[in-house]
């Protein structure tokens, strides 16, 4: 009988030097970052770009220049500007050049230079008037919260390189259909270059309270008078507390690429559950858990909220595996909209409403794991189950990952309902295992590991006649 230990209780080797970045993430950083960026007044993708003060060409140089501050003498990080030409459209009358900044940390593994893993902010803005370049747009919890993410990620990580490199992308754009995001990822898809592994876009991820906000002041304010709380009012106080401690992250279930084989495939094999993708967002759930970070990843297996959309599906779109961060609780009366008063009430996306403390806890998130990911060896090429005649047991079978420090590899499991990997077995060295179970029952995944103890996120096992 095999053991069936948890996967958590298996990742025993916790590698050394994460927590030290983690606890690197300073929120007074993040508060200034969005601070700074909402004082653009707005960074409108069509808004003004010659005031050193106001626009998005203030705005994009200032983030330039935060990167390049954060070079160490001597240190690899590549700052730029990616200039995009887009045509005309409905949210773009006169066509517009689109500006990404892009920060590159290289990998210091000759085998995994290759392997870029992204962490995703777009810096644009809007308010109510989707064209509006000139009123003011703050824009600080949608996406100054998460362009503040990329930054601190860039300033904690810039003189400690990983093995695989880390894209850190400032979009524009993003609010006139992903156009930035959209570019840069087809850009990458066209070119034989490097190939993107994960893609952790934020996206409005300053505000976890959103709609319990205002009533939950209410509350609170009641509860320092003095007076007594209803029994509805204590459930609003555990609910603000608990928002504060999580973030949701979404995933695609069906690759957007694929075509009509590769549907057969997947319906075959029960792997709508399964895309690379999904697999991202279940090493987060893993590595949130290994790291006990303040904030925990609530999975959501959506692509994205309805009638909304991000930067995470432009790489979907283009091929690659990618999920969104964003708060728990949304307040749609501070997004894309206007900034004013009503009844005292301020109104808008304004960086008051940041909670620097939880945006860093959503920050360390991000960073544990990007640390764990471009860290780890590459996750098992054709990993697959045999189904060449029918038996009880299952042999499954996997490609080794290339890199040199890769220490052995590991077969997990799970129940068909169950949403993440539960069970591990080690394989050691070996490119297959044969376990007593029936793969009609379960699906299989096979990751890599290296000899720090950095684990790879999980291969999908397809049938296979070999
Ligand atoms: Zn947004």
């Amino acid at each position: 009988m095999i053991p069936l230990a948890l996967v958590a209780a298996c990742i025993v080797l916790q590698p050394a030097k994460v927590g030290e970045r983690l606890r690197a993430v300073s929120p007074d950083e993040l508060r200034a970052n969005v601070e700074a960026l909402s004082n653009f007044g707005t960074r409108h993708t069509l808004s003004d770009t010659t005031s050193p003060t106001r626009g998005i060409g203030a705005a994009r140089e200032w983030i330039k220049t935060r990167f390049e501050s954060y070079n160490p003498p001597g240190g690899s990080l590549r700052v730029e500007f990616e200039e995009l030409k887009v045509p005309p459209g409905i949210r773009v009358p006169n066509g517009a050049t689109v500006v990404n900044v892009v920060a590159t940390l290289p990998g210091t593994r000759p085998e995994s230079v290759r392997r870029l893993y992204y962490i995703v902010g777009h810096y644009d803005s809007r308010n109510h008037e989707a064209l509006d370049a000139s009123g003011d747009a703050p824009g600080a919890n949608d996406d100054a919260s998460g362009t503040a993410a990329v930054l601190e990620a860039a300033r904690v990580l810039a003189a400690h390189p990983l093995e695989s490199t880390i894209v850190f992308l400032c979009t524009a754009g993003e609010e006139q259909g992903l156009l930035g995001a959209k570019g840069h990822a087809e850009n990458l898809a066209a070119r034989n270059g490097p190939r993107v592994w994960g893609v952790l876009s934020n996206d409005i991820v300053g505000d976890p309270l959103g709609e319990l906000a205002i009533p939950a002041a209410r509350v609170m304010a009641k509860k320092h008078a003095g007076k007594p709380l209803t029994a509805e009012e204590d459930e609003l106080v555990a609910s603000a507390k608990e928002a504060r401690r999580v973030v949701r992250v979404f995933s695609e279930g069906l690759p957007r690429t694929s075509d009509p084989q590769a549907l057969s495939r997947i319906r075959s094999n029960s792997a709508e559950y399964d895309s690379p993708s999904r697999q991202i967002a279940r090493y987060i759930a893993s590595i949130a858990e290994l790291e006990r970070t303040d904030v925990q990843p609530r999975i959501i297996y959506r692509p994205d909220r309805f009638l909304r959309g991000g930067d995470h599906s432009a790489f979907n779109e283009a091929g690659f595996a990618g999920v969104r961060f964003t708060v728990p609780h949304e307040d749609y009366s501070r997004q894309h909209v206007g900034v004013t008063e009503r009844d005292g009430v301020p109104y808008g996306d304004l960086a008051s409403f940041v909670d620097a403390e939880y945006l860093a806890g959503v920050t360390r998130l991000n960073l544990a794991a990007l640390i764990h990911m471009a860290n780890a060896p590459s996750t098992p090429a054709n990993a697959r189950i045999n189904t060449k005649q029918l038996e009880t047991g299952t042999t499954i079978r996997w490609e080794r990952s290339p890199e040199t420090d890769t220490a052995g590899y590991e077969v997990v499991w799970r129940d068909t309902t169950d949403w993440q990997w539960r069970h591990v077995k080690d394989a050691g060295n070996s490119t297959e295992l044969i376990l007593p179970l029936s793969k009609d029952n379960v699906f299989f995944g096979v990751r890599a590991y290296d000899t720090d103890g950095f684990r790879s996120p999980v291969a999908f096992t397809m049938d296979s006649r070999e």
